[in-house]
């Protein structure tokens, strides 16, 4: 095998082992011709089928695999459009948006001054907020109103800085919340939506039930519409001098699907 094969099966391979935050779905935005795996044409189907089972290839490929009934078949991805089986999840639960705490609820102070985001955005960045976790509810407050208070009194911002926060009770806690410019990220504020994980994650991974809750909040951005189609994700380091979101915590994320697939694509 020649090194440029080797390379291309690595990156396949890499490319095939990310996670996505949900179940993801291969919906057509156009009238569709789909493919055997012989490239054989097999039938036209119309705007808005899903397919529950894509797998992505390489960066550059024009085809996608899909799965449907056993069968493999293969569509030009141009006429596709990923996004999470939200379908699926709505039966269940009303979409993929996690339970989030207002400000009232966990007692915010009002902001001084506030800018609206102009939605949707590019970007969604992942923070920890290098304290200590919090488990509870009770201590997610307090937890909430210490970072408020450091960064209103101390880093003199006009309010916390993360447009939202998780806590290790798998809550989220809203922050500046969805059309407001967050203070978390220089550059890239007016771009992106920043989400903090409750804890420092230098040492430790967060616990399951707060990644859930942040992959859940992802979703929900996109299901509201409130970051672009191909988001890009990325930890609070890629885009400036900081060590945060920890190293734990960012090894996670690296291999959620919309780090890595935008990786190798002109997003960033
Ligand atoms: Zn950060």
């Amino acid at each position: 095998m020649k090194f440029s094969q080797v390379l291309m099966l690595c990156l396949w391979l890499r490319s095939t082992s990310t996670e996505p935050l949900l179940p993801t779905c291969a919906c057509t935005h156009k009238t569709t011709m789909l493919h055997s795996s012989l490239m054989k044409p097999m039938g036209i189907v119309s705007q808005g089928k899903c397919f529950q089972k894509a797998e992505f290839p390489i960066s550059g490929s024009r085809w996608i695999r899909l799965l449907e009934d056993e069968k493999t078949i293969y569509a030009l991805r141009e006429s596709l459009t990923f996004r999470p089986c939200y379908d699926r999840l709505d039966a269940i639960s009303g979409g993929p948006c996690p339970n989030i705490i207002s400000r009232s609820e966990w007692g915010a102070r009002r902001p001084r001054d506030r800018q609206s985001l102009s939605t949707p955005v590019k970007y969604a960045v992942v923070h920890h907020s290098n304290t200590p976790q919090c488990l509870d509810k009770p201590s997610c407050i307090k937890r909430m109103q210490s970072i408020q208070n450091f960064h209103m009194n101390v880093r003199r911002w006009s309010d916390i800085a993360y447009n939202f926060l998780i806590g290790g009770d798998g809550n989220v806690y809203e922050g500046r919340g969805w059309d407001t410019v967050g203070a978390h990220v220089i550059g890239y504020n007016k771009i992106s939506i920043g989400i903090c994980v409750i804890g420092n994650y230098t040492e430790y991974k967060p616990n399951e039930i707060s990644l859930n809750a942040l992959k859940r909040m992802l979703s929900c951005l996109e299901f509201k519409n409130k970051v672009i189609n191909k988001y890009v994700l990325r930890g609070h380091r890629d885009l400036g001098s900081t060590t945060c979101p920890g190293n734990k915590l960012y090894r996670i994320i690296k291999n959620w699907h919309h780090y890595y697939w935008f990786k190798f694509s002109s997003a960033n």
